[in-house]
């Protein structure tokens, strides 16, 4: 950890509490990674599940004979990710280290995040557009092959987590929003099809985040135009450390720009995608909002429809460690810890 803050431009560090036998991390490894964390300068991450109950959970839908993708949801209820998220938070409290939940699901997480930052807590919270847009009857389709193009985890939620994550952007407890973007094709997925827990976990929406964000967010009056550039750019910016470099227009910031067109539309499928993927959680969609230029490190990578971008033009972002800040955070624990008195 220290060699990637010190010599590969990493301050934050994503902790996995699910995928027990896997990448699970306990209690004991949350505990030490955070501190090592705030020693480092770095922000830990976590993604908020409890991997001790899903692991049972599955189990007991493999015994019911419950082995295709509907098992999937059903081993990771809501409370699965509740438990989890405010289980960090509150260790994040004792460490006295900020903390940020990733793709925050559903009520029960983001209610931990909301009490948490109510009483002073450095949380944050990311949210997806599939789940801010994709409900969990995906998990009911007659077809498995579109049920399991649609496992990954956290799953989809019901519309009643999807009002709350909505509320949550719009009250500023959800700040940022991503999509986790992972694609595994058709015959990836079939892997799983005797067994949902085999089912790779992953979907694809890089593409077509800002889209169905400005057409279900802008469009339905939910977030204003500035709100929406600071959930989609700046508000990630600033929380990892690398604003007003990105996430800023402004004289000396990258040149990494996107003119949008409010009244263009598109219908979104994996036939016009160029996500190397075939399945689009979005299939079908027609947004109205979409960019009509993008300028990537001062070079026009798309302009109206057409794409001309560079395999490898890319360039990595070095994140500098967040020292003054932690710094502070450090000191504030020390005059507010209380110190030993003889009991007599
Ligand atoms: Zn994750």
């Amino acid at each position: 950890m220290g060699t990637l803050v010190s010599d590969y431009g990493v301050n934050s560090f994503k902790h996995f509490m699910a995928y027990k036998n896997a990448i699970m991390a306990d209690d004991e490894t949350l505990i030490k990674s955070f501190r090592r964390s705030m020693d480092l300068g770095a922000i830990p991450t976590v993604h908020a599940e409890n991997g001790e109950l899903v692991f049972q959970l599955q189990q007991e839908m493999l015994s019911k004979g419950i082995t295709g993708p509907e098992g999937h949801p059903m081993s990771r209820p809501p409370a699965v990710e509740g438990e989890a998220a405010n289980r960090a938070i509150r260790i994040a409290e004792v460490m006295n280290v900020p903390i940020y939940v990733v793709h925050v699901s559903c009520k029960e997480s983001l209610e931990a995040i909301t009490r948490a930052r109510n009483e002073g807590q450095l949380v944050y919270g990311e949210v997806l557009a599939g789940h801010l847009i994709v409900d969990d009857s995906v998990y009911r389709h007659p077809d498995a092959e579109f049920s399991a193009a649609h496992v990954m985890s956290p799953p989809f939620r019901s519309k009643e987590h999807q009002a709350a994550l909505w509320q949550g952007l719009q009250s500023g407890n959800l700040q940022t929003t991503a999509t986790d973007h992972c694609c595994f094709c058709s015959d990836q997925k079939a892997a799983g099809k005797d067994d949902f827990t085999k089912i790779p976990n992953g979907t694809a929406g890089v593409e077509d985040r800002l889209a169905v964000i400005w057409d279900e967010g802008v469009n339905t009056g939910r977030l204003t135009m500035n709100e929406f550039v600071a959930a989609t750019s700046t508000n990630a910016a600033k929380i990892f450390n690398i604003y007003p470099r990105k996430g800023s227009v402004s004289v000396g910031a990258d040149a990494d720009l996107v003119v949008w067109d409010p009244k263009g539309t598109r219908t979104i499928s994996a036939k016009t995608h160029h996500q190397n993927i075939d399945f689009n959680i979005f299939e079908g969609r027609t947004v109205t909002g979409i960019p009509s230029h993008t300028i990537s490190r001062g070079k026009l990578v798309w302009a109206n429809g057409v794409l001309d971008a560079v395999r490898g033009a890319g360039k990595y972002v070095d994140r500098p460690p967040f020292n003054p800040m932690f710094d502070g955070l450090k000191k504030y624990a020390e005059v507010n810890t209380p110190t030993a008195v003889n009991s007599d």
